[in-house]
């Protein structure tokens, strides 16, 4: 059960609602507040049914009365005058990944990084559940933790991936193996700095101690110019380096020095992925898995959905759906992938910006299909990188019957659009799904 008297839930969604549950059925007061809550919605019915005190239309200060502890939606601003009022008084400010944190006696494994977190925290579920270890999964990717967590036994694993935004609310929280996998320039709208974003994501190992584990990018500077003031036991990851944790070289991949498998056997692509899967493995050998498991995994894995996944061969002709890839960053990943002339189907919501930082990636890149509100843009980037065929489509079904005229056998199809799906779709897994429709469709 939980230390607290009177908690305030702030921000309902998913994750609060989950959260205020937990507290309640703890025997802990709960108020709960957000501003646009419907009073007469169910939600807000069974909370009130179980003794929930909820505020809605606003935020008034006095909500923080008798208060001793503040469970904030992630996203809430902590510019928001009652969490700055609540700092003010002293109340601490969490996130339901602390009480997550509090409730789950067994091994806890968080992965955090700005990106290939859902990647990396799917593989480390897969290998214990290939092992036949208890395990579940949480945070981000899914299930809410602090739900999860009600439910899950002493032995069983729990993987959860964590965002900065969930990071920034913890108090007591500890992973018994910390994942941190890259830092990059991001959501600093929300953190302001490079500073404050780097300090969230470093809160994964604030508590640990010599006795956890903290997996860590070898070959990203800006977390290895941290490490010196973490407690956690290190065990390092490189894709470019021979270092004492997981590593890879052409044939193999290892872990402190043991050959785990053959890299020719992964089915996943890319050099970004080699390094969530490096990172995954290094989690999992630390608790002893067997290299068969890691096998069996990554020779069926291909790729969380939209995610730079894998989705059939046609005719010899390889079809990869990477609809997550919202930007040039990542679509240049996903391009780094492939040595294959690949035609790459791309376009989406118009940003205002231009596409010139993707022409040095665009080298294999034999054809172009564009669609959305920025095909004339990346038409413009196809121009100036020399491709041959660029042309321009309405429809995803017009896009992939293209795509497929123009490749032979051992070539790739990608799409990875580089832009948002909001103008013609509602969700990058609903453009991503319309995709693999239209592939399995083609004769
Ligand atoms: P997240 O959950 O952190 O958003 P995902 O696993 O869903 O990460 O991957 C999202 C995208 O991020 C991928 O499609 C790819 O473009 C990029 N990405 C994934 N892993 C990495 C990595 N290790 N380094 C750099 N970029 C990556």
């Amino acid at each position: 059960s939980f230390d607290y008297n009177n908690v305030l839930v702030l921000g309902l969604a998913k994750s609060g609602t989950a959260a205020a549950e937990l507290l309640l059925d703890s025997g802990v007061h709960v108020r709960v507040n957000d501003y646009k809550a419907d009073e007469n919605s169910e939600q807000v019915r069974r909370l009130n049914a179980k003794g929930a005190e909820v505020i809605t239309g606003g935020h008034p200060l006095h909500t923080l009365d008798d208060i001793d502890l503040i469970v904030k939606n992630p996203g809430i601003r902590y510019e928001n005058p009652i969490v700055v009022e609540g700092q003010k008084r002293g109340i601490s400010v969490v996130t339901e990944i602390e009480l997550a944190g509090q409730l789950h006696k067994g091994d806890l494994i968080g992965v955090t990084g700005s990106n290939g977190k859902t990647t990396t925290t799917t593989l480390i579920h897969a290998f214990l559940e290939a092992d036949h270890k208890p395990v579940s999964i949480a945070g981000n990717i899914g299930e809410v933790a602090c739900e999860v967590a009600r439910t899950t036994s002493e032995e069983e694993t729990m993987v959860v991936e964590l965002s900065s935004f969930q990071l920034m609310g913890v108090e007591t929280f500890k992973p018994n193996i910390a994942v941190w996998l890259n830092l990059f320039e991001a959501h600093l709208d929300y953190h302001h700095s490079l500073e404050n974003y780097y300090q969230a994501k470093a809160n994964i190992t604030k508590m640990q101690t010599e006795d956890d584990y903290l997996v860590y990018n070898a070959d990203d500077d800006s977390i290895v110019s941290f490490l010196s003031t973490a407690a956690a036991t290190r065990v390092p990851f490189s894709i470019t380096e021979k270092v004492d944790g997981a590593f890879a070289d052409e044939e193999w991949v290892y872990f402190k020095g043991e050959k785990v498998m053959k890299r020719s056997d992964i089915v996943l692509v890319g050099e970004h992925n080699l390094a969530n899967i490096l990172a995954a493995v290094a989690a999992v050998k630390i608790r002893g898995i067997s290299n068969d498991a890691i096998h069996k995994v990554l020779t069926s894995f291909a790729g969380v959905p939209h995610r730079l996944e894998f989705v059939t061969r046609k005719q010899g002709i390889l079809f990869y759906n990477d609809s997550k890839a919202t930007n040039i960053l990542a679509t240049s990943y996903a391009l780094r992938s492939f040595t294959q002339p690949t035609v790459l189907l791309a376009g989406g919501l118009d940003r205002g910006n231009d596409f010139d930082g993707l022409i040095p990636y665009l080298t294999n890149v034999k054809a172009m299909v564009v669609f959305g509100e920025t095909q004339d843009k990346l038409a413009d980037a196809a121009k100036q990188a020399n491709i041959e065929h660029i042309c321009a489509v309405e429809t995803m079904d017009e896009a992939v019957q293209t795509a497929h005229r123009l490749t032979h056998e051992g070539e790739v199809v990608l799409l990875s659009p580089a832009c948002a799906s909001w103008d013609q779709y509602g969700t990058f897994e609903e453009r991503g799904h319309m995709f693999k429709q239209a592939v399995h469709k083609l004769k």
